[in-house]
């Protein structure tokens, strides 16, 4: 399929860098492509960044047949452009299309028409230290209709944000609660996909911790409501006994490409790593017996984020004395170098644009 390039006539002002807010600023492009019942995938194109027109009937506004994707294009310190792991996050799109009974997608495709459409942004791809340019692919359901079915018409899109360092000042731990109120997902629902709907289901617990000064919360599963799943939109690993423990894929948990590159990336250097079922009740003991000494979440957003303090009840478990873990810093210094090509790419993760 080929791909048409309307070029905008009114380039935007770039915003200045030094006061980048997370998804606030778009570039001056984004690709669309729509999909029909009867003829499949057509009309790819890159036009002028604004808004779309959809009737308010479209499904997705009603019912939410929608997925989503989140990666990022680095600029690296001799001038090239490049990507990381992006196949990873077309073949998970396919996953959650295939969940939410959407059409799937091209990969390779997808692929090529997100590399086009970073090339001719490219000058939106900040410079500064961390910083970089947010890729949000989505696929929404545009049918008007109200029927409550699968709609018979999809747009795909791809729309880019340049943004800030996430730790402004520097890596630094936050603070979690364990949720026993709200459950995010259960096996068989559609926590696996990355789709809007969860993200709706999880605001209310998430506006409860920030009243109360925390960051996130940790999910429980949610039948049994006892094994550890994950945060907010980060996977998380915990060190007990010196070995690197994180919750196993049951099909509530999101599979993070970033979750994926920290276990591959621990292997490669000889760490215990383990996937398996972990219970609250598991990890207070091993705290009360100082054997639970580290904590951290990772996503393409933090990359790595530090677990300073997990409440869970009355029970407060303070990790690396409230500070930056060692392994914390170590995977932090080594993704983050991979991904702004600082240093080697062992594992053949890089993608380069330009
Ligand atoms: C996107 C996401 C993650 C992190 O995935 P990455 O691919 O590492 O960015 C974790 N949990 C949820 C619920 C997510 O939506």
């Amino acid at each position: 399929m080929e791909i048409t390039i309307q070029r905008t006539t009114a380039p935007k002002q770039k915003p200045d860098e030094n006061h980048l807010i997370f998804g606030h600023e778009f570039t001056d492009h984004m690709f669309v492509m729509d999909w029909d019942k009867d003829i499949g995938w057509h009309d790819a194109r890159i036009v002028p960044y604004g808004p779309l027109e959809l009737s308010p009937a479209s499904n997705c506004l009603h019912y939410s047949q929608e997925t989503f994707e989140g990666l990022k294009a680095y600029r690296t310190a001799d001038g090239h452009i490049q990507l990381f792991r992006p196949q990873e996050n077309f073949k998970r799109l396919n996953n959650s299309n295939d969940r939410l009974s959407m059409p799937r997608i091209d990969e390779d495709f997808a692929l090529e028409a997100l590399k086009m459409l970073v090339e001719l942004d490219k000058d939106w791809v900040p410079y500064g230290d961390g910083r970089s340019l947010y890729i949000r692919p989505f696929m929404i359901a545009t049918e008007p209709n109200l029927g409550a079915h699968s709609s018979t018409q999809y747009k795909f899109l791809i729309i880019l944000s340049p943004v800030g360092a996430y730790y402004a000042s520097g890596l630094n731990p936050v603070n979690l609660y364990v949720e026993t109120n709200y459950v995010r997902a259960v096996r068989g629902g559609t926590g696996f996909a990355k789709t809007g709907g969860n993200y709706a289901a999880s605001m209310k617990a998430q506006d409860e911790a920030a009243e109360v000064g925390f960051s996130q919360v940790l999910w429980l599963d949610g039948v049994e409501r006892k094994y550890i799943e994950e945060v907010g939109a980060m996977n998380v690993f915990f060190v007990i006994d010196g070995e690197i423990v994180t919750p196993s894929l049951q099909g509530s948990i999101l599979p993070g490409i970033t979750r994926k590159s920290v276990i591959e990336i621990l292997k490669h250097w000889g760490y215990p790593v383990s996937e398996r079922r972990l219970s609250v009740e598991e990890l207070v003991k091993a705290y009360d017996e100082g054997r639970f000494t580290e904590m951290f979440g990772s996503g393409t957003a933090a990359v790595i984020s530090p677990v300073g303090l997990l409440r869970y009840g009355d029970k407060d478990m303070v990790l690396s004395g409230g500070t930056i873990g060692e392994l914390s810093q170590k995977l932090y210094d080594e993704l983050t170098g991979i991904q702004w090509g600082k240093r080697p790419d062992p594992l053949g993760w890089i993608v380069k644009v330009c």
